[in-house]
């Protein structure tokens, strides 16, 4: 069971799911738009959405001057754990994505214990900006991390993501040395074949083989006007994450998903 979180501080031009990158801050903008009055405005400046009546058109996504959505639902751990009950006879566990999920560090670590206790794993998918060697607590009811390293140059690391990346790599090897990356994930792009092959080069390095590595081809749907500009308009190619993936292997990887 997948769980994604509003918010996030990086800004990936790739982003495919740029509405949880903001909270939202209750502007009421987009409720004017929703043209079958799914939307309305409720106490505290929350918009409050009303799941039955939406017609999933994104209109609301699409007017959003804030990288936001007012489609999200405001839950206790309790609520949330009420969901995953429903459906624990068909999952193995959960994870928790974004948005980035550990700008919500208090809630997943009373999330995780609380679904421990059904036998279920909780796994966290992450940009890796958050120092998890700092904090044993999450860790210790964090079965893996599933950390998405965008780019090894610094300089292209920031103007993809409008964020430095020393943590990232920091994460990289404390959770392997700490036996609980799950999978490293990069996304390469069909325009930047050396900044994919620098990234690809150092993330196997780093884990030889250690851990299973994903290389996901971007594809240019749900990414935003700015982002297309950047990263292209096409998919990357098949022959490009071959390409990679031989690096990969090559440079001690030994399990490569493309
Ligand atoms: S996606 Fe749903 S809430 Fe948003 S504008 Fe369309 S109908 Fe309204
Ligand atoms: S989703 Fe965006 S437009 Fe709608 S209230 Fe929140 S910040 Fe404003």
């Amino acid at each position: 069971m997948a769980i994604f979180f509003q918010s996030c501080p990086f800004e990936c031009l790739y982003c495919h799911n740029p509405e949880t990158i903001r909270m939202c801050v209750g502007c009421g903008k987009c409720v004017e738009t929703c043209p079958v009055q799914a939307l309305t405005m409720g106490e505290n400046h929350k918009v409050v959405w009303d799941e039955k009546k939406c017609v999933q058109c994104d209109t609301c996504i699409k007017t959003c001057p804030n990288l936001s959505s007012p489609k999200i639902r405001w839950m206790t751990t309790d609520d949330l754990l009420e969901e995953i009950k429903k459906l624990r006879i068909f999952i193995r566990g959960i994870t928790v994505s974004g948005g980035e999920c550990t700008q919500h560090r208090d809630f997943l670590v009373e999330l995780f214990t609380k679904v421990k206790e059904l036998n279920l794993t909780c796994l966290i998918d992450s940009n890796g900006s958050y120092d998890f060697s700092q904090d044993s607590e999450l860790m210790a009811v964090c079965d893996g991390v599933m950390l998405d390293v965008k780019a090894a140059d610094p300089v292209f690391h920031l103007q993809l993501t409008r964020s430095r990346h020393e943590l990232v790599f920091k994460n990289l090897d404390y959770l392997l040395d700490a036996g609980k990356l799950e999978e490293v994930r990069t996304v390469i792009l069909p325009t930047y074949p050396d900044e994919n092959e620098k990234t690809v080069r150092e993330v196997s390095r780093r884990i030889q083989g250690k851990c299973r590595y994903k290389l996901l081809r971007y594809r240019p749907f749900g990414v935003r006007t700015e982002g297309l500009d950047f990263c292209s308009q096409i998919i990357t190619s098949e022959d490009e994450a071959e390409r990679l993936k031989q690096i990969a292997l090559l440079e001690g990887s030994d399990s490569v998903i493309i």
